[in-house]
């Protein structure tokens, strides 16, 4: 089994796809927003830097963050492979994080990039609405996820709320930031010939299959 890093857009599906492909293959899953949390929650080393940056807004250092890796991937459940997700960002880090794995004797494995059309990410993002007594998540733009009564929970038909950055424009900035960080890296890992391009604009289960198949493919 290779080690899988994730390249897609936010709400492309490399949640719910890193979640299967780590149950199936039984290697784990480490996001990097996790690897943030749990730092701060056990205040080890790291914790009060991290939070200095974050309460400036700011993003943390990729020192930071090569040095939580590091620890994580020494870890034995890493040793037959793991699904990262979240880093690298941009090619500055998939440098750092080339020189990591040369250190820890580790093989790069394969990249894949989830593909989807902007108009599906935006209905995705911008339709999203909950319900803020039972948890339920609703699209209003999307015919299958709809609430029954428009703007109600189906199940405590109370009010359903948005995000207030769920918005169109917030959408754009970072879609635009998306595209001008990951384009290099998609160039970076291509020319390196380990990127796999998915079709991510039908359902998970298809993208799943998909993936099995670049991964039975590669090993
Ligand atoms: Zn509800």
């Amino acid at each position: 089994m290779k080690s899988i890093i994730f390249i897609a857009p936010p709400a492309a599906g490399k949640g719910t796809q890193s979640k299967l492909i780590s149950k199936k293959y039984n290697i784990p899953h480490i996001s990097i927003g996790d690897l943030l949390r749990y730092s701060i929650n056990s205040e080890d080393e790291s914790s009060k830097k991290i939070n200095e940056y974050m309460e400036k807004g700011l993003l943390v250092s990729d020192d930071i963050i090569l040095n939580l890796l590091k620890n994580r991937l020494k870890q034995q459940d890493c040793i037959s492979g793991y699904i990262l997700d979240g880093f690298p960002r941009n090619v500055n880090q998939a440098k750092e994080y080339d020189k990591l794995l040369e250190k820890l004797d580790k093989d790069l494995g394969l990249v894949i990039l989830l593909d989807i059309d902007k108009e599906i990410l935006k209905n995705r993002i911008v339709g999203r609405l909950s319900c803020n007594k039972c948890g339920s998540v609703y699209n209003e733009l999307i015919k299958e996820t709809k609430p029954k009564n428009v703007g109600l929970c189906d199940k405590c038909n109370l009010k359903l709320s948005k995000r207030i950055d769920d918005n169109e424009e917030t959408f754009e900035m970072r879609y635009n930031t998306y595209l001008k960080e990951t384009e290099p890296l998609i160039n970076y890992y291509d020319d390196k010939g380990c990127l796999y391009r998915v079709n991510a604009n039908i359902n998970a289960d298809l993208i799943f299959k998909e993936i099995q198949s670049i991964i039975g493919s590669s090993i």
